[in-house]
């Protein structure tokens, strides 16, 4: 059996393994991307993403956060989002301008115990139902905590 006109071989990057993809620009243009481009194989991928998995996952234990529950595929996906929500509770944090010391240590209070809230939460499943969750939401979040910290 021939292979169809828009099949090509191309060499994983990591494993110098051969394997074919298609392409589908005009034949010059296949060869040249077929050539330049870095290619990996599907098993060179799922194992790239693997590492990423347990980096992130490593990374947030070192700041307090559970070890993820779950299929491997979930706990994959809700590390990826659990990333991008610390960065955005510490983008946002980062914005923050206090008018004085009692003002920003208040502040750090409610950081802190919003985190604390996070960083019990072990099933992947939460995070990837909280992962439409934005700056703004955030940021109601944190004034809710701040009042009840104001207001015992
Ligand atoms: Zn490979």
């Amino acid at each position: 059996m021939t292979d169809p006109v828009n099949t090509y071989e191309v060499i994983c990057r990591t494993c110098r393994t051969r394997f074919k993809v298609q392409l589908f620009d005009s034949h010059d243009k296949n060869l040249f991307v077929a050539d330049k481009k870095d290619w990996y194989c599907e098993q060179c991928k799922r194992q790239y993403f693997k590492k990423q998995t347990t980096d992130l996952a490593a990374a947030h234990q070192k700041i307090g956060f559970s070890e993820l529950t779950g299929s491997e595929k979930t706990i994959s996906w809700a590390e990826k989002i659990r990333a991008e929500l610390i960065n955005k509770v510490k983008y946002f944090q980062q914005s923050l301008k206090f008018a004085s010391d009692a003002e920003k240590q208040l502040s750090d209070q409610a950081f802190e115990k919003f985190l604390a809230d996070w960083q019990s939460q072990p099933q992947a499943k939460w995070w990837i139902d909280h992962r439409q969750m934005t700056v703004r939401d955030i940021s109601s979040r944190i004034s809710a905590i701040t009042d009840t910290l104001k207001n015992p």
